[in-house]
């Protein structure tokens, strides 16, 4: 007889994964819902799990309890990750992942929308197959917030203050205007974001979140101005061009288009 098929789905503490394990818990009871966790995530996304956990009536299952972000910051001699070196991904998410998994068949429940074109983490071991149920059941973002509000969870507590993403608080994938709502929202956690940073005269040995901006530069006010200035300026000739949006478009800064790169999907789904 073969292995039996194992159902895993990772949860990123994002309003798409949340509305897929919603969306799951009645189809496939035998579910093992995860949550990579690098212990340096939004303290909202704790307590926002917690919700869902209660909704699932299921544990979820934390993974890297043990070993979070530090452990790896200093693995890697204390180079911060950035988008062309996501160590951070690779080691606090994909791994774990990989690892939990180990050698059984396994399906694996991604939160892709029917309205992104995107594509999500897809192992390559041959073990593991990826589905996409919000995009094979044609729900698309609207769905998506349907199915949270309906459930009574809602969207995710962080959107309030407008970041816009689960995953890490100091995570480089943020916009200079939400390392700004970080700071006026929780200086304290903006300060720890701070002190990992490394600003030296040598080459190379120089370790910040934005690339040629300290953040003890962007905290200044003349700085926070002007990060603020450009942004209501992205935002009003957006607004020009795309008339009214709802309350949620706002919150998600879904049509904002960004020159950022492509944030990783397995932090912030
Ligand atoms: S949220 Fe950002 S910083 Fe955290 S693990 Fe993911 S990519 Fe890295």
């Amino acid at each position: 007889m073969g292995q039996k098929t194992r159902h895993i789905l990772s949860l990123s503490g994002g309003k798409d994964s949340t509305a897929l394990a919603i969306f799951m818990r009645d189809k496939i009871p035998e579910m093992e819902y995860v949550f990579c966790d690098t212990d340096k995530e939004l303290r909202e996304t704790y307590e926002y799990l917690n919700y869902i956990e209660a909704y699932l009536g299921k544990k979820i299952i934390r993974l890297n309890a043990a070993v979070g972000f530090d452990h790896w910051h200093q693995v890697f001699g204390g180079y911060l990750p950035s988008p062309s070196m996501r160590w951070c991904t690779r080691q606090l998410k994909l791994k774990p992942f990989e690892e939990f998994v180990r050698d059984d068949p396994i399906i694996s429940y991604v939160g892709i929308r029917a309205d992104e074109d995107r594509v999500g983490y897809i192992s390559h071991k041959p073990n593991i197959r990826t589905v996409y149920p919000l995009k094979e059941a044609g729900i698309d973002y609207a769905g998506v917030i349907k199915i949270l509000e309906d459930s009574g969870i809602g969207l995710p507590p962080y959107l309030k203050w407008g970041r816009t993403h689960s995953g890490c608080y100091f995570c480089f994938f943020q916009k200079p205007i939400e390392w700004v709502r970080l700071l006026e929202t929780y200086p304290e956690d903006f300060d720890k974001a701070q002190a990992y940073e490394k600003v030296t005269d040598q080459p190379g040995k120089t370790f910040t979140w934005i690339q040629g901006m300290p953040l003890s530069e962007l905290r200044k006010p003349k700085n926070v101005k002007k990060i603020k200035r450009r942004y209501a300026e992205t935002q009003e000739r957006y607004y020009k061009a795309r008339g009214n949006k709802t309350l949620v478009e706002v919150l998600a800064e879904l049509d904002v288009p960004t020159r950022e790169p492509t944030a990783c999907l397995i932090c912030h789904l």
